[in-house]
């Protein structure tokens, strides 16, 4: 740990604070429930968290270095645990979002963490899509993809020993960037190789700043639902900057329109 602090005590490197702002909360008001027409309604239930990522109010995120981007990703593994027991939450999404075109409201670093109590749609989908890409076998798709890039490269940034990061096939926006730790694991909150994982992420993002100049983007983090561990997955960080501006097919049809190849975009960061 950097400085003399505990992570949340006097002295911080990394501290969790709740959301001034908060889009989910534990006590929700029903206002207007009534009025929803869909059976799936629900109160916005749920915790919202500020994690600050470093005590320096200017820092880029690659300028935060390895060692306080493992104290952050300690910190969410922490929270992720925490919650986990509290047992409100069935899902803990992590994101950091990057500049004013990436939703970035506040100027100090920092990544925010949303307690949700339900599974949300994009983490069903890849669930399904993990079962669904090995019907009825014992198998995971990402170790297959893994596999695949260590193999032919055509879409690979770099590599360490624990990590592989590459644009994936069917990417959604120009660069878009997964690191995926080559061992199969189903929680982030289990991976023990930070070390590894907060030089990565540095060198990526640093990558991002020096060949896309300096864009807005957003990452997160995929891992498993907080329950149960029946189904396949495979834990992933996703990072997009955010170059172009989805327009209405994409919003309204979610069909993505990406005008850069991930072979191109990985030939440009490697
Ligand atoms: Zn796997
Ligand atoms: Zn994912």
């Amino acid at each position: 740990m950097r400085g003399h602090g505990q992570r949340n005590g006097p002295g911080w490197s990394v501290r969790t604070l709740p959301n001034k702002f908060p889009i989910l909360v534990s006590e929700a008001p029903r206002a207007g429930m009534e009025r929803a027409l869909s059976p799936d309604r629900r109160p916005a239930l749920g915790t919202s968290e500020v994690i600050v990522d470093t005590p320096e109010h200017d820092l880029a995120p690659w300028e935060l270095g390895p060692g306080q981007v493992k104290e952050m990703l300690a910190m969410y593994q922490e929270r992720i645990q925490a919650l986990a027991k509290e047992g409100r939450t069935s899902y803990v999404h992590l994101i950091r979002n990057h500049g004013t075109g990436a939703a970035s409201s506040l100027e100090h670093p920092h990544s925010q963490l949303f307690g949700l109590p339900f599974i949300p749609p994009t983490i069903d989908a890849e669930l399904d899509g993990f079962v669904s890409a090995h019907p009825g076998e014992a198998g995971c798709v990402l170790c297959d993809i893994v596999r695949d890039e260590e193999e032919t490269g055509t879409q690979l940034v770099m590599t360490s020993e624990n990590f592989v990061v590459f644009c994936p096939f069917a990417s959604r926006l120009p660069y878009e960037t997964w690191v995926v730790p080559r061992r199969h694991q189903l929680r982030f909150e289990k991976c023990r190789e930070l070390d590894d994982l907060a030089e990565v992420f540095t060198d990526v993002l640093m990558r991002f700043k020096e060949r896309l100049n300096d864009p807005p983007f957003n990452y997160w983090v995929h891992t498993y639902p907080v329950s149960g561990e029946s189904r396949p997955f495979h834990w992933h960080i996703e990072i997009l900057p955010r170059l172009t501006v989805p327009g209405g097919l994409e919003l309204g049809a979610g069909v993505w329109v990406n005008t850069v190849p991930p072979e191109e975009a990985a030939a440009l960061l490697r």
